[in-house]
């Protein structure tokens, strides 16, 4: 069942997305060699509790901490560990936080200091899958049209694109109907509609597609060991037209000030 929003409820969704966006900024400084994500982590819960919200992931379905934090092959679902990260790396950082009821929940993935060419174009081309799938967020298209405007500029690219996880609708529940997968056929899936807010978020893999899971029970990663990025917006459906409620306006303001 999809659940359409009230312009007030997408209003308190803003402010539950707009949390994880300066969750997401306040980590961007702090991203360098040598630092623990057990670190980063601890700064963001402390970050949401201090601004009235709560962090959505910790304790859900049992996973331990606020931020998923996947390094290089890790596609997501990542634990942080004391393990400092190391120049080269790119790491995707994962927030939820639950706000007045309602979740955000978005992504970013960030460069360790310097980064080769080749993984520098898998984080350029993974947000613009993001954005040009945000693109087809309009009532009357369908979710095959966000899933194949992914999919079809991944594999352009040369990339795989993960099939076992997907996008998802979001409201009083972290994952709500429908599934927003990050490949498909034009035209195919349930109608969009004024009202409906979904979080896009394409995985984009170096080499295959294919994934696999640590016996951690949480971690994905790639198949071929291959480092894969990872992007994801709330986005509401207004007046016909998609709206990002979360922004990556803080983030970038930070990797400017580090730069
Ligand atoms: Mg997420
Ligand atoms: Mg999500």
């Amino acid at each position: 069942m999809i659940y359409i929003k009230t312009r007030e409820e997408i209003e308190m969704m803003r402010e539950a997305a707009l949390t994880v966006s300066r969750t997401l900024g306040i980590i961007a400084r702090e991203i360098k060699p040598g630092v623990e994500p057990i670190y980063l982590d601890k700064l963001a819960e402390q970050f949401i509790r201090d601004n009235g919200g709560v962090p959505a992931f910790k304790g859900y379905r049992g996973f331990p901490a606020t931020l998923c934090i996947s390094i290089n092959e890790a596609v997501v679902h990542g634990i942080p560990t004391n393990k400092p990260l190391k120049e080269g790396d790119i790491i995707s950082v994962d927030c939820g936080v639950k706000k007045n009821g309602f979740y955000g929940d978005h992504a970013y993935s960030f460069a360790v200091g310097e980064i080769k060419p080749e993984l520098k174009q898998l984080l350029e081309i993974t947000k613009e899958c993001l954005y040009l799938g945000i693109a087809q967020a309009c009532s009357g298209n369908r979710i095959g049209d966000i899933s194949f405007a992914i999919q079809s500029f991944a594999e352009k690219n040369g990339y795989g694109v993960v099939r076992e996880l997907v996008g998802h609708g979001l409201g009083k529940s972290l994952h709500e109907d429908p599934e927003v997968p990050n490949y498909g056929k034009r035209g195919d899936g349930p109608k969009l509609k004024d009202g409906m807010v979904l979080a896009i978020e394409p995985m984009i893999n170096l080499g295959t597609k294919n994934i696999k899971q640590l016996e951690d029970g949480w971690t994905i990663i790639t198949a071929d060991g291959l480092p894969s990025a990872h992007f994801e917006h709330d986005v509401a459906i207004i007046n016909g037209k998609p709206e990002i409620l979360s922004t990556f306006a803080y983030v970038e303001e930070a990797l400017t000030l580090i730069k």
